[in-house]
């Protein structure tokens, strides 16, 4: 039997005790050095977004794939909180954390539809078509409705049969134009989905 020195004897136990723990966990030394790891998030397009679902807007980061300019589809894959939003610093709640699902969803609705009166069959339409159909029924009601003065001739400026439900994910900034012009319209029914 070989002569095998104190410095010897402890290598060889060491290495022996690595690899067997190592081959415990599923693989062997040499296929874990072999391995090169795969990063999730590699070659992803970024995209900054705000959660659509409630009043708090807490900021998404988007991760894509697909290179348009390779004529490949993009395609969301992955959605986390963004570290860097003010409102959220990178938390979801569980709505918000499974967003990647809500946008793949074979029942999310991506274009307007139409339902004509008496019918109950919903219809495609073009967003031109709908923000035109839009803008010539508020316009219409407008005319009709518009009260300029009260019966004692008072000024008052309202419009009273139509109201505004607006979204809650807008930034300032949108929120308080959306307020101006819907004021500025003479609407008095003014609400938020932010409260919702
Ligand atoms: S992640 Fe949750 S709390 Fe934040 S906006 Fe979305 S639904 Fe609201």
């Amino acid at each position: 039997m070989p002569e095998v020195t104190r410095r010897q004897f402890l290598k060889i136990t060491g290495a022996t005790l690595a690899g067997s723990s190592l081959a415990l966990l599923g693989f062997t030394p040499q296929e874990a050095l072999a391995e090169v790891r795969q990063f999730k998030l590699a070659r992803a397009t970024e995209t900054r977004n705000t959660c659509p679902y409630c009043s708090v807007a807490c900021g998404v980061l988007m991760y894509s794939l697909g290179d348009k300019a390779k004529n490949a589809k993009s395609s969301i894959f992955h959605i986390e909180g963004d570290p860097d939003h003010p409102v959220n610093r990178g938390t979801l709640c569980p709505k918000g954390a499974s967003l990647v699902d809500f946008i793949h969803s074979p029942s999310r609705l991506v274009h307007p539809e139409y339902r004509a009166p008496g019918t109950t069959d919903w219809q495609p339409i073009s967003w031109d078509d709908a923000l035109d159909r839009i803008a010539g029924l508020l316009k219409k009601d407008r005319d009709a409705n518009f009260i300029a003065k009260t019966a004692d001739g008072l000024t008052v400026n309202r419009w009273l049969s139509t109201g505004m439900l607006a979204a809650s994910a807008s930034s300032n900034e949108t929120g308080y134009v959306t307020h101006k012009i819907i004021r500025s319209l003479g609407i008095l029914a003014f609400d938020n989905q932010a409260r919702v």
